[in-house]
C-alpha cells in the first residue's frame, strides 16, 4: 500500500530535480585496421533522478554500446556525457552495472559476493557488515546467504547481482537485458521485484530490455533506437508502472491504452 507521499510522487513529474545525466552529441565508432563501424550516432538526452528509462531497439542497433558508455567501459568517439555535472571519464561506483549473466564468482557464497564492493571500497568492518545483512534482506536472499553461487538459480543470481551492484549506493543502475536468460515465470517475478526495489529505492534506473511489453510495464520513459548507426527515434513517458504499484495489480496490461502504446513501439522497430 502507498503512503501519502508515495502519492506524491506517483503524481509529481519525475523531472522536478534537475538532470543526472546529460548526454549530448554521442557518437562511436569502432575501428579495426579493417573496418570503421559506426554504432551509435548523434545521440541526445537527459536522464532525470529517480526515472526508469527503458530501452528498446532491434538486435545491432547500439544499445549495449550506448550503456558502456554510461558505464564508463568506452569512451565515446564524440560528444559528452556528464553525471551530475562531471565528465563520465572511467568505471566508478557512482553506476552500478547488471548484466544479462551477471559476472558473480561462481565458487564464493552469496555474501562473499555481496561483500566485494563493501570491500575494495574499504568500508569499516562494522558498517560493511550491516550493509552486507542489509542489502541481503532487500533482495530476499537472506537465507541463501551461505550458498554457493553456482547452487543459486537464474533468478537468485540476478538479485545476487543487483544486490552487489546497490550496495555501492550508485547514483543510477545499468542493467543490460538482465532478465533476458530467465524463463518466463521467473521473469515476471523479476520484473515485479526490480519495480519494487525501484520504488523503495528512489534509484534512477536504465534497462535495456528486448521486450516491448517488459519496457512498458518497468519504465516510467521508454527510448526506442534505430539500428545501422544507433539513433533514438522516440522518446515518451509512460506510466502503466505506477498504475501498477497504484492498484496492486497490473490488470492494466489488458487495457486497450497498453496495445496501442504496444503496437506503437513493435511499428516503430519493425519498420527500420
Ligand atoms: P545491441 O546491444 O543493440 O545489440 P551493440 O551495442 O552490441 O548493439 O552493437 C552495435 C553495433 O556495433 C553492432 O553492429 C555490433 O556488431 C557492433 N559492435 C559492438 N561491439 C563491437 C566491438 N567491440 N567491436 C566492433 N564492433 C562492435
Ligand atoms: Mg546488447
Amino acid at each position: 500500500m502507498m503512503s501519502n507521499d508515495d502519492t506524491a510522487r506517483v503524481k509529481n513529474s519525475s523531472r522536478v530535480n534537475n538532470e543526472l545525466i546529460s548526454i549530448k552529441n554521442v557518437s562511436l565508432i569502432y575501428k579495426s585496421k579493417a573496418s570503421k563501424i559506426p554504432a551509435i550516432e548523434n545521440i541526445n538526452f537527459n536522464l532525470y533522478h529517480g526515472e526508469f528509462v527503458c530501452v528498446m531497439g532491434p538486435s545491432g542497433c547500439g544499445k549495449s554500446t550506448l550503456l558502456n558508455i554510461l558505464a564508463g567501459f568506452i569512451k565515446p568517439t564524440n560528444g559528452s556525457v556528464m553525471l551530475n555535472q562531471t565528465e563520465i571519464k572511467g568505471i566508478d561506483w557512482h553506476r552500478g552495472v547488471v548484466f544479462q549473466n551477471p559476472p558473480l564468482y561462481e565458487w564464493f557464497s552469496v555474501r562473499k559476493n555481496i561483500a566485494f564492493g563493501p570491500m575494495v571500497r574499504k568500508l569499516p568492518k562494522k558498517t560493511m557488515k550491516e550493509q552486507i545483512e542489509l542489502y541481503l534482506n532487500k533482495v530476499g536472499l537472506q537465507e541463501f546467504a551461505d550458498k554457493k553461487v553456482y547452487e543459486l538459480s537464474g533468478g537468485m543470481k540476478q538479485r545476487a547481482a543487483i544486490a552487489s551492484a546497490l550496495i555501492n549506493n550508485p547514483e543510477i543502475l545499468l542493467m543490460d537485458e538482465p532478465f533476458g536468460a530467465l524463463d518466463a515465470l521467473t521473469r515476471e517475478q523479476m520484473q515485479q521485484f526490480i519495480r519494487t526495489i525501484w520504488w523503495s529505492s528512489k534509484k534512477t534506473i536504465f534497462f535495456i530490455t528486448h521486450d516491448v511489453d517488459e519496457a512498458l510495464l518497468l519504465g516510467t520513459r521508454v527510448l526506442v533506437m534505430s539500428k545501422h548507426p544507433g539513433k533514438i527515434v522516440a522518446d515518451f513517458q509512460t506510466d502503466f508502472t505506477k498504475s501498477i504499484i497504484e492498484s496492486d495489480s497490473d490488470n492494466v496490461r489488458y487495457s486497450e491504452r497498453f496495445h496501442q502504446k504496444r503496437n506503437y513501439i513493435l511499428q516503430l522497430i519493425n519498420q527500420r
